[in-house]
Formats: structure tokens, C-alpha cells, sequence
């Protein structure tokens, strides 16, 4: 069993809450800036911090798109939104994320297909569970809708202050295998697609994050926003000194800088993720 369980809990519940009320907003017309706003606002409103900036990834963007401080698109009928939330109480994290189709429902299958692989996997969580059987039910049930796995995205254990702690849970089977253990948390995440069943990476998608503490006597500038960030994830919407927002940008080579996940084939991609306590009798999802 983790230590202070309850403080994953109370994180986890705290995701979940931001992340319904983020999939709430997702109207035809709504600013992508304040949609994103809203979330990390209600996170901070409950004590918590974003674990990450929150994910609006759109179509065929599978991951890792945040509005930067000048975003200005609005959304649109039709749009397939990938709501990625994190909340985090002194390091314990929770990570869950919802499909929407903006005011239309043409991709109901795929986002189903999603939603479905997520909860068998979830099913299956236990004591001494190899990553293999999740990843094995993951793909089955994906193809069984008709769709196709994104094989090179992952589901991944999480530690305290670390988002992804080292053990993947792949979205399909073939990968090495490992066991999971009681007290491990783990956030199960398939993403489902018409297209290829992979993702490249395509441009910068306005998250950052330090690798390590930059050098303090060189570029002081950068040592002062470490001291806020440390090494989650984070985005210049959470920098308000322009003047800041200017040197990351300049100086982000020292940095890691994601770039968006995009499906190789442009196929739209739907994705649906939970955050998982494993027990000695089977799982808690801390994400409900
Ligand atoms: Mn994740
Ligand atoms: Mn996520």
C-alpha cells in the first residue's frame, strides 16, 4: 500500500471533478484558452495544484497540445477533444482524461472503442497482474470495435512529483511484459483510431518542463521559474511576467519542450484514461 493513500485519493477525486467540469465546457464557440483556464482554476480552488497543463488536443492530435497565452481558437461543431486533466497534493498525482465530440456525436464508436479497452483493462487490475494481459486487453477489444490501437502511446506507472515512473503499460501486446503490485498506482490510458495506429510528433505544443535545475550563476532568470515548476510540466499561461515568458521561450533548448503527438495517417484519435490503485484484492480507480 502507497504511503498516505488518502492524499491520492483526495487528488485523484480533485482530477476527476476538473475533468467533468472541463468536459462540461466543451461547447461550439468556447475560447480553448479559458476552457483550460476554468479546469486549473478549479483545481487550484480545491487546494491542489495541475499536475500538468491541461491537454486540448483536437482530431487527429492524440496528446500534448496546451493553449498558449495568445490562443484565441474557438471550438467548433465537430471537433473530437481529448481532455487530459492532473491534479497534485504534495506530489500525489492523479492523471485522467475524456474523449469529447464538440456539439455532434459522429465518432460515438470511436470514443466508445476508448472508453471500453480503458475499463476491461481497469477490470483486470490486481496484485501480481502483468502489464501484458492489460496491454492484451486493451488491443482486443479495441480491434473488436473496429478500430485500431495507437501503438506507440502508453499507459505508465506514477510516483510521487513523478508522472511517468517508469513501468509502461503498452496499448498493444508484443512489448515486454512486467508484473504490477499492490500499492502501485497506475493510470491506464488506450488511445483509438481510424487511422494508421500510430502517432509522430508534430510541433511544439506548449508544455516545458527542466530536466534539471538550471545553472543558477548563468541564467538566474530561469533559476527563479525552477523554483516554481521543479520538474513537472508546465506552460507559459502560468508565467505571468512577460518579460519571463520571453527567456523560456528564447532559452528553451535547455529545457524538454513536447511537441504534439499526431496519428501518422492524420486518423482522428480518441483516448480515454483513469488513474488506478492497485490493492491486494484488486484496484480502486482514484479517477471515478
Ligand atoms: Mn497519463
Ligand atoms: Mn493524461
Amino acid at each position: 500500500m502507497v504511503e498516505d493513500a488518502d492524499r491520492w485519493r483526495r487528488a485523484g477525486r480533485i482530477g476527476a471533478q476538473a475533468r467533468d467540469l472541463g468536459a462540461g465546457l466543451l461547447v461550439p464557440g468556447a475560447s480553448r484558452r479559458d476552457v483550460a483556464e476554468e479546469v486549473e482554476r478549479y483545481i487550484r480552488s480545491q487546494g491542489a495544484l495541475p499536475a500538468f497543463p491541461t491537454n486540448l488536443s483536437i482530431d487527429q492530435e492524440a496528446a500534448h497540445f496546451t493553449p498558449d497565452p495568445e490562443d484565441d481558437y474557438r471550438f467548433r461543431t465537430g471537433d473530437l477533444v481529448k481532455l487530459d486533466v492532473g491534479a497534485h497534493l504534495e506530489g500525489a498525482i492523479s492523471d485522467t482524461a475524456v474523449t469529447v465530440e464538440v456539439g455532434s456525436d459522429r465518432h460515438a464508436g470511436l470514443r466508445k472503442a476508448a472508453r471500453v479497452a480503458q475499463e476491461s483493462a481497469g477490470t483486470l487490475l490486481k496484485d501480481a497482474v502483468t502489464t501484458r494481459e492489460l496491454s492484451l486487453a486493451i488491443e482486443r477489444s479495441i480491434r473488436a470495435q473496429g478500430y485500431r490501437p495507437v501503438e506507440n502511446l502508453t499507459g505508465h506507472t506514477i510516483e510521487r512529483y513523478l508522472l511517468h515512473a517508469g513501468t509502461s503499460i503498452p496499448n498493444v501486446a508484443g512489448f515486454t511484459s512486467q508484473p504490477l503490485h499492490a500499492g502501485q498506482v497506475v493510470a491506464i490510458e488506450p488511445f483509438a483510431t481510424g487511422g494508421a495506429g500510430r502517432i509522430h510528433n508534430g510541433p511544439f505544443g506548449n508544455i516545458l518542463r527542466f530536466r534539471e535545475p538550471p545553472d543558477g550563476e548563468r541564467t538566474p532568470e530561469l533559476a527563479e521559474a525552477f523554483q516554481r515548476f521543479r520538474t513537472l510540466p508546465f506552460c507559459l499561461r502560468w508565467v505571468p511576467e512577460k518579460e519571463l515568458r520571453a527567456t523560456l521561450l528564447r532559452e528553451r533548448r535547455r529545457l524538454q519542450t513536447y511537441p504534439v503527438f499526431v496519428e501518422v495517417r492524420q486518423g482522428l484519435v480518441a483516448q480515454s484514461e483513469r488513474t488506478f490503485l492497485i490493492t491486494p484484492e484488486g484496484s480502486e480507480c482514484l479517477t471515478p
